[in-house]
């Protein structure tokens, strides 16, 4: 109940920011036609966090596109601002495919929008729609624009001290590069002053913990236009980080009767069509290169790999579960404006797995799933997350989906079924399903309340049959597997992009490149220096001395530059008492701790991956 009622409030907040977003888009382009009146306007929805709306301003006196200048958003928002207390209502109303030609009749972007509706086949967002909708409008003060809503009822009640245009951006009409470039406006908006300043706060922290730049500070990984570009180079330091996270997800993995398997990196074209990816999945392939008069692609997945690996052999009912699973490396190929860090790229190792099961065994082996996501989350400080159920729509069957809805209404039904007797929340969204079943999307905020997709878990019921996987029942007759698709750790470049925002850097002990740098006084004391970090180095703690000719201070500095957790400092009077002057990263301090007690103390962090320093 609790549940239910928290996700209504939160439903009833989400509609009350999407409109307060929505109007203060309208609000903007009202704005804007004032101080630019031969602007043509083009889409302006309610987004994550804000706004935005696209303009297209004409040429300047010397033939070049228009562009907005920075004290322009400072008179868009005064004017919005006056807007808001004019407390003009939204006023909507339905027109004919006519009469929104001649209300738009200066507008040709409006007009093309028109005509895809009018046509039905796009909403007046440009996104494909598989029913007509009906044409309308919302009208405020002087500004109508072609609109389904929903808005709040008067402009008051977009808060005046609660939203604040962020930045100007190139954007082509319809995402098409052969299309006109336009000025999209970002703006953000929320309930009140105090949510929008926590917002504002929240990107000026994200700033500072910038994966991209914390990657780079930290050697962990970069990019080289000689590589290309989504193909990144993990550098020694995140080479350390993968392998830990691998450690973890092989340890978790093998407890939970997982066997690991290895594929190759390419395919025969065969295989993907057999397994629905060709040609559906083509566009997110890389193209494929031809051998020997045969077609090989990079793999975008591991799937097809490993259920070849369970049609290896005859399967009986005592194989199952089997659950196949590999960091497998995959190639996608994303447009290189969407490339973005580790958290769009091309090349990716995923933390992939598959269980072949039957009907009966499939709610504990996806509880089972559900499990290690929550054990990765409890270890990483995971506080708030969601598991989004998305599931099939009818039109789409035949379509987007396979066509066999007897299937998906009871797979579906499968899986809400676990997670209520799992006591797992999820919300579900319709028509978001992978082609071939219902997937749960798992949504992870970091420490400072940013949202990422870390990965998804899906049900199959339509690939093994296509590739004709069967295992021997208890009766001796052949059956289907049902196939779960899980990657709790998702993939390497995001987990490790996440978890450098995360933490901003300072990885708990067991995930640190570097755990310990031993720092002497002097020259005098590098041989102790060495003998601690040798004796950490015996027991598999990642440790050096700094022998450099830096000055002891200096060597400090570097050591928390790289955020190592552990800084013990050594000098005459550790040297002769056998102890450790120990900095930690956070800046405390222990004097005279003896070196036993400081080893034990490090490896009894790491052996428990500690988030402790
Ligand atoms: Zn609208
Ligand atoms: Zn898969």
């Amino acid at each position: 109940m609790a549940v239910a009622e928290q996700e209504q409030s939160e439903k009833a907040l989400a509609e009350q920011l999407y409109k307060i977003r929505h109007s203060a888009a309208h609000i903007m382009a009202e704005a804007v036609l004032e101080l630019y009146p031969d602007a043509k306007i083009a889409i302006g929805p309610p987004i994550e966090n804000g706004f935005y709306y696209d303009f297209d301003l004409g040429k300047d006196e010397h033939g070049k596109p228009r562009t907005f200048q920075p004290e322009d958003l400072e008179k868009i928002t005064k004017r919005m601002r006056q807007i808001i207390a004019g407390k003009h209502p939204f006023v909507y109303r339905q027109v004919s495919a006519d009469e929104a030609r001649q209300l738009f009749a200066d507008q040709p972007y409006k007009l093309e929008l028109i005509d895809g509706l009018a046509k039905g086949e796009v909403d007046e967002y440009g996104n494909e729609v598989s029913t007509a909708p009906v044409i309308s409008t919302y009208k405020h003060d002087t500004f109508e624009d072609l609109c389904r809503g929903p808005h709040v009822e008067s402009t008051s009640q977009v808060p005046a001290d609660a939203f604040a245009l962020m930045s100007v951006a190139g954007a082509y009409w319809r995402g098409d590069e052969n299309n006109p470039m336009l000025q999209r406006v970002y703006g953000t908006a929320w309930q009140n002053k105090k949510e929008l300043s926590a917002y504002l706060q929240m990107l000026e922290e994200a700033k500072k913990r910038d994966h991209r730049k914390l990657g780079r500070d930290l050697e962990i990984f970069f990019f080289d236009d000689d590589i290309g570009p989504g193909l990144p180079l993990w550098m020694p330091r995140g080479g350390i980080v993968i392998e830990e996270l691998e450690k973890l997800a092989k340890e978790a993995e093998r407890k939970a009767g997982y066997d690991r398997v290895r594929t190759p990196h390419l395919t025969k074209e065969g295989l993907f069509i057999r397994s629905g990816h060709l040609p559906y999945y083509a566009e997110h392939m890389y193209p494929p290169m031809e051998l020997e008069g045969v077609r090989y692609y990079m793999k975008p997945m591991n799937c097809p790999f490993h259920h070849k690996i369970f049609a290896a052999k005859p399967r009986s009912y005592r194989d199952l579960p089997l659950r196949l699973a590999e960091y497998g490396t995959c190639y996608r190929y994303e447009k290189s404006g969407e490339l973005f860090g580790l958290m769009r790229v091309r090349s990716m190792q995923m933390n992939d797995a598959h269980i072949y099961c039957s009907e009966e065994q499939f709610e504990e082996e996806f509880l089972g799933v559900v499990g290690l996501y929550l054990d990765y989350f409890k270890l990483f400080g995971i506080e708030k997350y969601v598991m989004r159920l998305s599931t099939h729509a009818k039109s789409g069957l035949g379509k987007k989906y396979v066509d066999n809805e007897r299937l998906w209404l009871k797979t579906e039904d499968m899986v809400r079924r676990a997670m209520e007797h799992g006591n797992v929340p999820y919300v579900e969204i319709p028509d978001e399903a992978a082609f071939y079943g219902p997937k749960i999307d798992v949504q992870i905020w970091s420490a400072i309340g940013r949202e990422f997709t870390l990965a998804t878990n899906q049900v199959d019921f339509a690939v093994p049959e296509r590739l004709g996987l069967k295992y021997t029942n208890h009766e001796g007759k052949e059956e289907v597997p049902l196939c779960i698709h899980r990657a709790p750790l998702g993939t390497h470049e995001r987990m490790v992009g996440f978890l450098l925002e995360h933490y901003a850097g300072n990885f708990p002990v067991w995930l640190s490149p570097d755990q310990v740098r031993v720092i002497p006084v002097s020259e005098a004391h590098n041989d102790y220096a060495e003998k601690i970090a040798r004796e950490l180095q015996d027991s598999g703690v990642r440790a050096e001395a700094d022998l450099g000719n830096d000055r002891m201070n200096a060597k400090i500095r570097a050591a928390q530059l790289l955020k190592i957790p552990y800084m013990p400092v050594v000098g005459e009077k550790e040297a002769s008492e056998g102890t450790v002057s120990l900095r930690k990263r956070d800046g405390s301090q222990a004097n005279g701790l003896p070196v036993a007690e400081f080893v034990a103390m490090v490896k009894e962090k790491i052996a428990s991956r500690s988030s402790e320093l």
